[in-house]
């Protein structure tokens, strides 16, 4: 999705709007992730240092069968370009991460613009509908039976 993929390259490019880069554009706001509350928001905090973001990604990951902890946003990018194997789980691990990234980033707005929190567990029912839907879309070629293993 366009909105997937424009969030992710802004966070890649450090672009987002995050506290940390408000207070250096000189804005005096409250530093502290909104997410936990527990450290200053920044980029590498707010997607892969945050308790909350850390238990979304991680169940993200063991339900693609990645059995590691995510480690920084450049470091997954990295690992997806260097990504062997099919074509259409390539994209699904692409499509993953900028649903995670999004879907982070929109919690987080959320919390603040609306006042509406999502517990971790409703946040990874939400990614995995949309990794599910968005697989659909992908695939051409590949049988529905292979498909469906890979998300079991
Ligand atoms: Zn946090």
């Amino acid at each position: 999705m366009p909105r997937h993929r424009t969030i992710l390259l802004m966070a890649m490019q450090n672009s987002l709007a995050t506290t940390d880069n408000l207070c250096k554009r000189g804005y005096q706001l409250a530093s502290r992730c909104t997410l936990c509350y527990q450290a200053q928001e920044s980029k590498h905090h707010l997607f892969f240092a945050c308790n909350y973001s850390t238990q979304v990604l991680q169940a993200i990951f063991t339900w693609q069968h990645i059995h590691r902890r995510p480690l920084s946003l450049n470091h997954e990018v990295r690992r997806l370009a260097m990504k062997s194997g099919k074509h259409w789980r390539k994209k699904l691990a692409k499509c993953a991460l900028a649903v995670m990234v999004y879907y982070i980033w929109s919690e987080r707005n959320t919390r603040i613009f609306q006042d509406i929190c999502r517990s971790p567990y409703q946040l990874i029912y939400a990614i995995q509908n949309v990794i599910r839907i968005r697989l659909l879309a992908l695939l051409d070629n590949v049988t529905s039976e292979e498909v469906i293993s890979s998300l079991e």
